[in-house]
């Protein structure tokens, strides 16, 4: 279980933020009834607290998955640790328990959880599928982990995370590999960090990977809303880490303009520059008194304090013309409200 600390070290060295681990990655997934060996799981405790304590020097943010018994159930966790401490831990919220899988046989899941906190190395910790952990010294950095099944279902968990502001969306997989499940990986994480606006990293089990009936091909991929950034080396015969640059401006600028483009427009004005209809509502500021008024209801004249402006500004592209020259003859085009 020495592998961690090596990776995690190594990450450090490349200026990584985050590093990704797979599923139940201290343990090894193919556990099967061994995890319910006391020894398996002493043993996966005992890695946890080394990494804990050798991550205090270490730059990113780990996150690593092992099996972790709380309230007498045992849970398939994200065990999300930053310089020293537990910051989290993420249950697993969708078990599969068809075809190959088994895990209802071994596992509890997320909604089995009572508390919302828990006693986790002498520190309490908090538990839940809805944790997000924000960077205090980093604007934008907003982080949720899930762990593989939990990206295959109608709303993955990362989906309330992202609606909660969530911009890196980490998913922690052992998926074993089947004939066109790689392409079906790339476009499910693919559409989930484009549908949420996000990155989404996702890490599976390679070939340090124990083997029972199953194989496994060390398939990783970061995407940056809906773009590939960087992809591992598939069934290669030795560990990898793959890194990317996530650019969080870009995908905070990219949720603000997907929220103003859902804003109800005012019809009979477009602006000359780029043909969008202004927003309808409140959202110019008057230079004089700093209050909220829309431009377009008033003639260009702030209602609070009086003063008379020459120009509106596109809140969309930047351009200043005067509201005559933004006047379209007829309905013009209005978006629908949403
Ligand atoms: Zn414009
Ligand atoms: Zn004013």
């Amino acid at each position: 279980m020495k592998y961690p600390q090596v990776h995690s070290r190594q990450a450090s060295k490349a200026n990584v933020a985050v590093a990704l681990f797979p599923e139940l990655g201290l343990s090894a997934y193919s556990n099967d009834d061994l995890f319910h060996q006391d020894a398996l799981l002493d043993a996966t405790r005992s890695a946890v607290a080394r990494l804990v304590k050798a991550s205090a020097t270490l730059t990113p943010v780990l996150v690593v998955g092992a099996p972790l018994m709380f309230e007498a159930k045992l849970f398939n966790c994200a065990v999300v640790i930053y310089r020293g401490r537990v910051l989290g831990l993420v249950p697993k919220t969708y078990l599969p328990n068809y075809r190959e899988y088994y895990e209802k046989r071994q596992f509890a899941a997320n909604r089995d959880a009572v508390a919302r906190e828990v006693r986790f190395l002498g520190e309490q910790v908090p538990f839940g599928n809805d944790l997000v952990f924000e960077a205090g010294n980093f604007e934008g950095f907003r982080l949720h982990a899930e762990i593989c099944e939990d990206v295959w279902t109608p709303i993955p968990p990362s989906t309330y995370a992202a609606l909660a502001g969530a911009t890196v969306l980490v998913n922690l997989s052992a998926s074993n590999i089947t004939i066109g499940k790689a392409e079906y990986r790339r476009n499910l994480c693919a559409s989930q960090s484009g549908k949420c606006i996000a990155a989404y990293l996702y890490s599976c089990a390679g070939p340090g990977e124990s083997t029972t009936d199953l194989a496994w091909d060390g398939h990783a991929l970061i995407y940056e809303n809906a773009d590939l950034l960087v992809e591992s080396e598939r069934f290669a015969d030795r560990e990898q880490m793959i890194t990317a640059d996530i650019d969080l401006d870009r995908l905070m600028h990219a949720r603000m303009l997907a929220r103003i483009a859902k804003l109800p427009r005012r019809a009979g004005f477009a602006c000359p520059d780029c043909k969008q209809p202004p927003i309808l509502g409140p959202i110019w500021r008057c230079d004089h008194c700093l209050k909220p008024f829309d431009t377009f209801a008033t003639q260009a004249g702030c209602p609070h304090c009086g003063a008379q402006f020459a120009v509106a500004r596109c809140p969309e592209c930047g351009g200043a013309h005067p509201l005559n020259e933004w006047t379209v003859y007829g309905p013009g085009p209005v978006s629908p409200t949403r």
